[in-house]
Order: C-alpha cells, then sequence, then structure tokens
C-alpha cells in the first residue's frame, strides 16, 4: 500500500532492481514483506528484525532468505486461492500418510525463476546460493518411493496449473537418520523442525477436532428417523500448517497442508476442574503423540494402534476441513458435492477417510445412507502401491470398536450391503462371500483396507502396466470381475524440475542449447535428441558433464563413506530403501564374485568400476539390517586389498534421502533395478536415473518394463526370470541345482560360508546364506545370479567403448520424456479426477 507513495521503489518485484537502497524504505515495524518489495529488501529486513550479528550464522541467514522467498510467494498464493474459490472448479484433495519433499529452496527458486535475482542478493552477503541451500534441513515425511510419488505428483498438479491440495501429517519426527556402527545400521531421530521450519503458516482459522474413543448411541429425530451419535469420546485438535507448493513458471501456488495434533483446551477438563491440574496437563502429551513420529516401516505394515490413529487423525480433519469450506461457501447443500470433489487415497493408508466421509454426511448433517453413499462412492479415487500380501492392510475389528466404534457400525453396514452384490454376482457361493467380505472372520477378526478401498472408490490404479495387470488378474481378480470399469493404470513418474533442471544443471545446460528450454514443461521434446547420437560436440559435452558429475559424486563418497571413488571407472548405484524383494543381495554378490575374479587374476573381463549401494532398513527388519551390515563387511574386504583396488571400489552410503539422490542420480552410470519380477509396483527410482542418462541393468519389473519399450533392448542391460516364471517355477525352486550351474556362484558361496568377510564376527551371515539356498526363498536370488552376471558383463563390455555407450546414454535420457509426473498426473487428470 505504501508503495505508490514511494516513486523509486519499482511496482512489482523485479530482477533487474537489487540493490539493497531499499533499506530505509522498509516498513519499520512488520516482517510481512510488502508484496510489491524486492526479495533483497525483504531478505534484509528479515535479517534486521529477526538476527543479533552474532548469530548470523549460515542456518540464520538460510532461514531468513527462505522467510524471504515464502513471503515473495505470499501474493500469487492467496490469488491461487481466490480464483479456486471464484472459479468453483472441481477441487482434488491428496491424501498421503506420507510427503517426501526433500528440501524446498532450491525448487522455489526454480520454479519461481529467482535464481538469478537470488545470486545477486546474496553477492551483498559474501554467501553463496549453495551454502544456504545446504543449510535446510530434508523434510523427510516418508519413507521411500510412495511418500517421493506424493512430491513429485504435488510439483506436477501446479505446474499443470490444477487446483490440487496435498493433505497429510506434520510429523514432529521425520524419517529416521541412518548411521552406520561398525558396519551395522544405527537409527537417531530427526527432529527436522528443530531450527524451524520457514515455509510453512500455522492457520488457526483451519482447526477441527477430531474425535476417539467413546460410543454410539441411537435416537428417533423430530421426523421419526433412527440417527447415530458418536460421543463421550475424547477429542484431539487438528491444527494446519500450509506449505506453499509453487508451479514451474505459472502464477499458481497450491498448498500442502499437514495437521498438527494438539490438546484441546477442554482436554480433560474435568479433571482439571477437580483440581487435578498437573494430571490434566500431562494428558496433553496423548494428544500431541499422535503426529509425533513417522512409522519407518517401507511396503510392509505392523498393525500398531498409534498408526490407525494417525491415519484416522489425517482423514477426519481432511474430510471436516473439505466440508467446513463448502458449507463456509453454499450452505448444507450436498447436492453438487460430489461433482465439485475427488479425494485421491495415497495406498489404503488414509481409507478410513471412507466410513469418515459417510459418519460426517450422515450423523453432521443429516443426510440418508443412499445420499451419503452416493457421494462416497462418486468422490473415492484408491491407488494401489503393492503387490507384496505383507503390506496389505489390516486392522483388527477389536482394536476398530474401541477406537473408532461409529465407524465400525459404517463398515459393517457397508459389507452388508456390499455383500448382496456379491451374492447376487455368485449365487450360492458362500466360499466366495468369505473370501470376498470386507471382514476378515477368524479368531481375531480383521477389517481389510485394500477391500473396503475397492467397494467404496470410483477408480482403482495401479502404478504401473505390469503392477496393474498383476492386480487384475490375481490380488483383486474377483473385484475386477465384479466392476471392471473402477480399473486402471497411472504408471509413475518423476518430476523433471528437482530430477534433472535442479539436480543436474550442467545437463540442463547442454540440453537447454541443443533443444531451448521448452522441455521443462513438455519432457516429450527431450527425444529431439536422437538426431544428434552421432554429433561428436554433443558426445564430447555429454561426457564432460557426466564426468564433473562422478568428480562431485566422489568428493561426497569420500566425506561419507571415508572411500575413494575414481571417476574414469564406471559408477554402479543402487539405492532405494533396503528390503529382501529389491534384491541389495544380487548386487552384492556380484560384487564378491567381480572380487574373487580379480584375486584371481581372471582381470580379461573386468571394467573398472565403483560400487554404490546406499537405503534405509525398517528399524525391526532384521533381514535387510543384516544386508547392510554384509555390504559394508564386504566393502571393507574390496577396499582394503590393493591387488583389488584399481579394479574395483564399494561403499554404501549412509542416511540416502532425497538430498543425497540429487547428487547421486546425476553422476550413475549404471543403474541397478534388479528385484524379482512381480514385486516390484513400478519404481521411480528407476526413472530419475535414466533422465539423468544413466543405462539400467534390469529385470522385467514395474516400470522397467515401458522403460525398457522406450528406449529399446539395445540401451537396456536386461536380465532374469519374468514374472510369469518366476510363478511358474517357485513349486519346485531348487537353489542347489542353480548354484551347481554356476561356476560364479558356487565360488562366492563357498567364499561367504567360509567366513572371510566375518572372521571376527563367525556366523552372523549365516541367515543371509540360508536364505539363498532356502526352496522357499520367495526372492529366488540364486535363480537369477547367472543371468545377471552375464548381463554385467555386457554392461563391463560396453562400457569400455565409450563413444558407444554415451550413444547409449544419450538414448536413455531421450526416451525418458514419458516418465515425467506431468504425463502422469495429466492422465489423472483425464481420467480419474475428470477436471479442466
Ligand atoms: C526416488 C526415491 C525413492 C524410490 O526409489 P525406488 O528405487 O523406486 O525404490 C526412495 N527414496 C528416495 C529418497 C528417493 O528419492
Amino acid at each position: 500500500m505504501s508503495s505508490t507513495a514511494k516513486p523509486v521503489k519499482p511496482a512489482k518485484p523485479s530482477k533487474a532492481s537489487n540493490k539493497p537502497a531499499v533499506k530505509s524504505e522498509a516498513k519499520a515495524d512488520s516482517l510481512i514483506c510488502d508484496p510489491c518489495e524486492t526479495l533483497g529488501a525483504c531478505f534484509e529486513r528479515h535479517i534486521d528484525k529477526s538476527l543479533t550479528p552474532k548469530e548470523r550464522d549460515e542456518q540464520a541467514l538460510f532461514y531468513a532468505f527462505a522467510m524471504s522467498v515464502k513471503d515473495q510467494m505470499l501474493p500469487k498464493w492467496r490469488a491461487t486461492r481466490q480464483q479456486d474459490r471464484d472459479t468453483g472448479n472441481k477441487k482434488v484433495a491428496y491424501l498421503s500418510l506420507e510427503f517426501l519433499m526433500g528440501r524446498a529452496l532450491g525448487n522455489a527458486l526454480l520454479n519461481l525463476d529467482m535464481n538469478g535475482e537470488s545470486a545477486q542478493v546474496l553477492k551483498d552477503y559474501a554467501v553463496a546460493l549453495e551454502t544456504l541451500e545446504a543449510q535446510e534441513h530434508d523434510a523427510g515425511l516418508g519413507n521411500g518411493g510412495l511418500g517421493r510419488l506424493a512430491a513429485c505428483f504435488l510439483d506436477s498438479c501446479a505446474s499443470l496449473d490444477l487446483n490440487v491440495t496435498g493433505y497429510g501429517i506434520r510429523y514432529e519426527y521425520g524419517m529416521f537418520a541412518q548411521k552406520l556402527c561398525d558396519g551395522y545400521q544405527v537409527e537417531r531421530p530427526d527432529r527436522w523442525l528443530r531450527d524451524g521450519n520457514p515455509w510453512e503458516v500455522r492457520v488457526p482459522s483451519h482447526n477441527v477436532t477430531v474425535p476417539f474413543f467413546g460410543h454410539t448411541e441411537s435416537y428417533i429425530d423430530r421426523d421419526g428417523k433412527r440417527q447415530y451419535t458418536w460421543v463421550e469420546t475424547q477429542d484431539v485438535l487438528a491444527v494446519a500448517y500450509d506449505m506453499p507448493v509453487p508451479g514451474y513458471r505459472n502464477e499458481r501456488i497450491n498448498t500442502l497442508r499437514l495437521w498438527k495434533s494438539e490438546a484441546t483446551d477442554d482436554f480433560d477438563l474435568e479433571e482439571f476442574n477437580q483440581g487435578d491440574y498437573t494430571e490434566a496437563v500431562a494428558r496433553k502429551n496423548l494428544a500431541e503423540q499422535i503426529t509425533m513420529v513417522l512409522y519407518p516401516n517401507d511396503a510392509s505394515e505392523n498393525g500398531k494402534e498409534l498408526r490407525l490413529r494417525q491415519q484416522y487423525f489425517l482423514s477426519s480433519a481432511s474430510l471436516q476441513d473439505l466440508l467446513n469450506t463448502w458449507v463456509g461457501q453454499r450452505g448444507p447443500d450436498f447436492r453438487d458435492f460430489a461433482r465439485q470433489h475427488v479425494m485421491q487415497l495415497n495406498d489404503t493408508h488414509p481409507s478410513v477417510a471412507i466410513p469418515e466421509l459417510m459418519r460426517l454426511l450422515m450423523d453432521k448433517y443429516g443426510l440418508s445412507w443412499d445420499q451419503a453413499w452416493e457421494i462416497t462412492s462418486q468422490t473415492m479415487a484408491y491407488t494401489n502401491h503393492t503387490l507384496l500380501p505383507e503390506a496389505l492392510e489390516r486392522w483388527p475389528v477389536r482394536m476398530f470398536a474401541h477406537m473408532l466404534p461409529r465407524l465400525l457400525d459404517i463398515i459393517y453396514e457397508i459389507n452388508a450391503r456390499y455383500l448382496d452384490t456379491v451374492a447376487h454376482h455368485w449365487p450360492g457361493d458362500g466360499g466366495k462371500l468369505r473370501a470376498m467380505s470386507i471382514i476378515e472372520e477368524g479368531d481375531e477378526p480383521h477389517i481389510r483396507m485394500a477391500y473396503l478401498a475397492i467397494v467404496a472408490s470410483f477408480s482403482v490404479n495401479g502404478v504401473a502396466g505390469l503392477h496393474t495387470q498383476l492386480l487384475t488378474s490375481g490380488l483383486f481378480k474377483d473385484f475386477y470381475a465384479l466392476w471392471p470399469e473402477k480399473f486402471n493404470n497411472k504408471t509413475n513418474g518423476v518430476t523433471p524440475r528437482r530430477w534433472l533442471a535442479q539436480s543436474n544443471p550442467a545437463l540442463a545446460e547442454l540440453l537447454g542449447k541443443r533443444l531451448g528450454e521448452g522441455w521443462v514443461k513438455d519432457l516429450s521434446r527431450l527425444s529431439a535428441l536422437n538426431a544428434f547420437t552421432d554429433d561428436e560436440g554433443l558426445l564430447k559435452a555429454w561426457q564432460e558433464v557426466k564426468h564433473g558429475n562422478k568428480q562431485q559424486l566422489a568428493q561426497l563418497v569420500e566425506q561419507e563413506c571415508g572411500v575413494s571413488f575414481d571417476p574414469k571407472m564406471m559408477f554402479d548405484v543402487q539405492v532405494k530403501r533396503i528390503h529382501e524383494y529389491k534384491r541389495q543381495l544380487l548386487n552384492i554378490l556380484h560384487v564378491i564374485h567381480l572380487y574373487h575374479q580379480i584375486q584371481q587374476g581372471k582381470l580379461t573381463e573386468i571394467t573398472p568400476r565403483c560400487v554404490l549401494i546406499g537405503g534405509k532398513a525398517a528399524p525391526g527388519y532384521a533381514m535387510a539390517k543384516l544386508l547392510i551390515k554384509l555390504a559394508n563387511n564386504v566393502a571393507h574386504m574390496v577396499n582394503s586389498d590393493p591387488l583389488v583396488t584399481p579394479y574395483l571400489r564399494f561403499a554404501f552410503y549412509p542416511n540416502y534421502n532425497v538430498s543425497a539422490m540429487e547428487r547421486i542420480c546425476p553422476a550413475t552410470d549404471l543403474s541397478e533395478q534388479i528385484s524379482t519380477a512381480g514385486k516390484e509396483a513400478s519404481g521411480t527410482g528407476n526413472m530419475k536415473f535414466m533422465m539423468n542418462g544413466a543405462l539400467t541393468i534390469g529385470t522385467l519389473d514395474g516400470a522397467n518394463i515401458e522403460m525398457l519399450e522406450e528406449v529399446g533392448e539395445d540401451n537396456f542391460f536386461l536380465f532374469g526370470l519374468t514374472a510369469d516364471e518366476v510363478e511358474a517355477l517357485r513349486p519346485h525352486y531348487d537353489p542347489r541345482h542353480f548354484i551347481a550351474k554356476s561356476q560364479a556362484l558356487s565360488e562366492v558361496m563357498s567364499l561367504l560360508e567360509s567366513g572371510h568377510f566375518n572372521l571376527l564376527e563367525p556366523g552372523i551371515f549365516d541367515p543371509i546364506i540360508d536364505s539363498i539356498r532356502c526352496p522357499q526363498d520367495p526372492w529366488m536370488t540364486a535363480a537369477d545370479f547367472e543371468s545377471y552376471r552375464l548381463a554385467q558383463v555386457q554392461a563391463a563390455k560396453a562400457y569400455r567403448d565409450p563413444h558407444h555407450w554415451t550413444q547409449m546414454s544419450i538414448r536413455n535420457t531421450a526416451a525418458s520424456g514419458r516418465f515425467s509426473s506431468d504425463v502422469t498426473i495429466g492422465q489423472y487428470r483425464d481420467e480419474i479426477w475428470g477436471i479442466a
């Protein structure tokens, strides 16, 4: 407002005006910048107002700078909300227990096109932008692929100008930090909010209360209808914290709304009145516990009560928020609600939203069952993320009855009505009823959340072609027979802003010079690179970019692992959660094989390589943790043998997270995507590597299949059994046979069994050895070893021809356009959400 009175000041933030002469003009008493103020002026005030000089350390400068960037976003953020209110377009809520956002500053500056301006501003403070960026704590509010997908989707939704809000939990402690102690994983709490979060805005006007426990009562209303209420509940306050999600160079700023649990003011008021003050205040901790910590299990559930509380807390708070907004604008008339809303459920984790929406519509707003069901079943959409049976969520009925009694009533009613449909479709088939019931009977009855989600959703999607095919022909076959129209595929993608433009600036610059800047918004344009694979200038530049990135990663590996990587060697990388189905073991066995070959002096097929493995194991997953120990012990033997290190180096990268991946994927030559076929739903790490010009060694699993389709067999190192072959072999799988048949594997097993890698700790790797030799090994490691080894020989051979390797690398980047999350979100928009 005051800006018009000051003629020297530009009317809009301008990249050209960056000189700090604005100081004297700054509003004296506000930390909120004038929307017309420059970034530089804003930054100066944040520093002047909030810090004493001695506190001007890099962390404090980062905080002030991020606050300034956020201030620059505020007008657009408000305008986006206003516009979405005014146009009244359909609104999508993306409900997810996880958002693995990583750092926000670099992404915000890229999307807002503020890098140049930022560098100018920071010049006056003698601090590099990269230095400030490195101060930011990763927002690690997720485990792995599922959480990172949610983050990539938010970027694409904003960049495609879609009215999509992410709803999640503001965990006090995100994904644990992984330390290594004597080669073992040790977990350390991740207090990512320790130094404050400059991006979030607490929005108390959106507070809602979420009920727990108590019981259901029924009564007859004025119209003589039976109604239900949930009474004597213990209510917890949900407080909204909003984070901005800027679109790529458009005017949109979407919102990620994260809920924090707090005690309501009247929490245990009764106790308080009885004079038990300290008890009452202490009990507040119970409410705050709900959003204290992220569960660190990837692809497995463990049935903990607190986890169900988190799921309900997120679901209820988010739905109440949507309904409050609707009623605030339209009054309690829900006839148009379903036309105006979609709730996309990221796996079954928020699927308790289904009975919760029914409850709110009936008990709070007085709708009939049929009206409430019509709305619920037309607005809920479910994304399945896994084929692993141990990952399918089931909650004990007993736990529900105690914690969410009213929701259990509703689930029973949904089930009863739905089983009528099943009985109609399969008359007289009691087995079908039992198999398809939402309630799994037994000594301890359970609620099958995936079945609930399918029954109540208008859309059910898998996340890659093979995955969706396996869902409809296996796990959900009966449901597919009943409702084929619900099922669809949406192959995952990753955002090219973070995973190429931001993480690989050297390659981005090269692409810009060759193709123009359009690829950032339209990744299919990368296919134009195929015309230049014989252009020696491009090949040379491509190699230089990769080499520079490898030098940087080598520095990081030296620093984090104490292992020296040589950028002239092939960088062979497998980073992802540690899980048996992902088969880090296969990779380690191959390293042992190479080590053995080199020691035996068999060097003819050896291409010097540096192998990097990284990832976190769930704290309760003993086998995964043992694999980390094995990797570290093998690495120690490899790296301490001077006969071996000219040809082979091996490191385990600790605390793998989004920021680490941003440095790793641009520097990778060979990407390991080696899961047992039929087990990896999609994978997204595979796509980040491909975009950055890595070649893949991989099985026919998840999105690997579609990557192979795009790039062609000549540019991909394919190996292993197919999903069908795995299942056909399973009943008579005999690992002994595969070990005997492969000299390489026999030697590796002998070396392992001799205790060569655990001389001081006899027997510790027996569980791993036994798992390989076990005919019931679900991951069939031995079956694929020889085929994997041969594919590695091919990769090694190919790497020895740098010219051809570089051509293949370019073809991989060129073929990666389909794996932009913009493409995926375009399909969600058109085929599920039905928004303009
Ligand atoms: C991309 C990503 C993942 C997913 O990797 P997959 O190889 O698909 O399992 C997990 N964690 C982080 C930090 C990522 O960036």
